[in-house]
């Protein structure tokens, strides 16, 4: 089965309540807090970046996917 990876096509729509941050965290780590996820916001209001760590998995993109009320993330197919 091909890998999955979790992308950020509509960052500009990212409103930076970091919902995705903190469901990676926990789901990833089993911590409450955006400390150590693989996803990172950055910036200010209207200008946010959206670092995802392509060097740790990401068990469950697609939840990323749903938890995020702008819908910044889309999951995308790693070629064979
Ligand atoms: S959940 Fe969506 S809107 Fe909220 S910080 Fe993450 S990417 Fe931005």
């Amino acid at each position: 089965m091909a890998d999955k990876f979790l992308v950020a096509p509509r960052e500009h729509k990212c409103i930076g309540c970091n919902l995705c941050t903190l469901l990676n965290s926990v789901y990833e780590n089993r911590k409450l807090g955006i400390k150590d996820s693989s996803i990172v916001i950055k910036g200010r209001p209207g200008r946010y970046k959206i670092q995802i760590d392509y060097g740790s998995k990401i068990k469950f993109p697609e939840k990323i996917v749903k938890i995020c009320p702008q819908n910044c993330f889309e999951v995308v197919q790693a070629r064979d």
